[in-house]
């Protein structure tokens, strides 16, 4: 399986390389799902970012915004 090195770090353990996550098909094709896997601690993102971002603050506060 193809492995992708980054500039970017797992949030959760600092790995710097994902895999993209595989499933089979209905149809019996393997076919990427559009999501990853941290080669590190193996979690599955949905996205790249959500993969290097770090988590929102704890004091973020919605109520904060206009409207
Ligand atoms: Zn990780």
């Amino acid at each position: 399986m193809a492995t992708y090195k980054t500039i970017y770090k797992c949030r959760e353990c600092g790995a710097t390389s994902y895999q993209q996550v595989i499933d089979r098909a209905p149809s019996g094709a393997l076919k990427p799902t559009g999501q990853y896997r941290c080669t590190g601690c193996r979690n599955i993102f949905a996205t790249i970012r959500a993969w290097w971002e770090p988590r929102r603050a704890p004091d973020f506060q919605p109520s904060s915004f206009p409207g």
